[in-house]
């Protein structure tokens, strides 16, 4: 498995303020939503493509398009929906499915309640969104459906990750498949005693949708 730290100063300082426990729902929205344009970028890095030739008004000029199957989003429900817009303003022709975890507070273990994702994913790239990478183990379940299915690559887009949760990923990926990649805002200190990331931004799916 391989991780991407998309350092850049626009990244950090739209972070930095998703981290500010005053900033408001709208803005918050607003903001993941351009961090995830960012981080798309990053990860779009080697999506697949074929060579082709066309027309300019001038001459002919090879380039590429992305290949088909087009690539598949997968927001990990609840808190990825917020991501979705972010990624498909970059992959706009992409498909979409969808997961859903809910993680159990006491225990930290993700169990899934929602699954709509297509049966075989032979040839494709897709790319998961998962804003807070804690423990991994909903990333680990989730890329695991997606490998089962034949997928060619799979990338999680991460707004923030958490060490834990990387060498959670490392050790159920550790590189005999296809290519996993994490790519994310930041790499935080740690996680705390109820599986939150410290200094984190809070429970990302609260801060998007509102408590429920
Ligand atoms: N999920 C969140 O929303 N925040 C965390 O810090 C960890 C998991």
């Amino acid at each position: 498995m391989r991780t991407l730290v998309a350092s850049h100063p626009l990244v950090t300082h739209k972070l930095t303020m998703l981290r500010d426990s005053g900033t408001d729902r709208a803005t918050f929205r607003a903001l993941t939503d351009e961090l995830v344009t960012l981080l798309a970028y990053e990860a779009t890095r080697e999506v697949q493509v074929s060579s082709v030739t066309v027309q300019t008004p001038v001459a002919f000029a090879q380039g590429v398009r992305l290949t088909r199957p087009v690539p598949l989003i997968v927001p990990v429900l609840r808190a990825g929906a917020g991501m979705l817009d972010g990624m498909t303003r970059l992959l706009p022709m992409a498909a979409v499915g969808f997961v859903g975890l809910v993680r159990d507070e006491e225990s930290l273990v993700a169990s899934t309640y929602a699954e709509r994702l297509p049966g075989d994913l032979t040839g494709r790239d897709v790319f998961v969104l998962d804003p807070m990478l804690a423990t991994g183990g909903t990333l680990a379940t989730v890329i695991s459906m997606l490998v089962d299915r034949g997928a060619a690559s799979v990338t999680a887009v991460c707004l923030l990750a958490a060490p834990e949760g990387l060498r959670h990923l490392e050790g159920v990926f550790p590189g005999d498949g296809p290519p996993i990649t994490v790519v994310t805002g930041a790499i935080d200190e740690r996680l705390n005693d109820k599986g939150y990331i410290v200094p984190g931004l809070g429970d990302a799916g609260d801060r998007l949708f509102g408590e429920i």
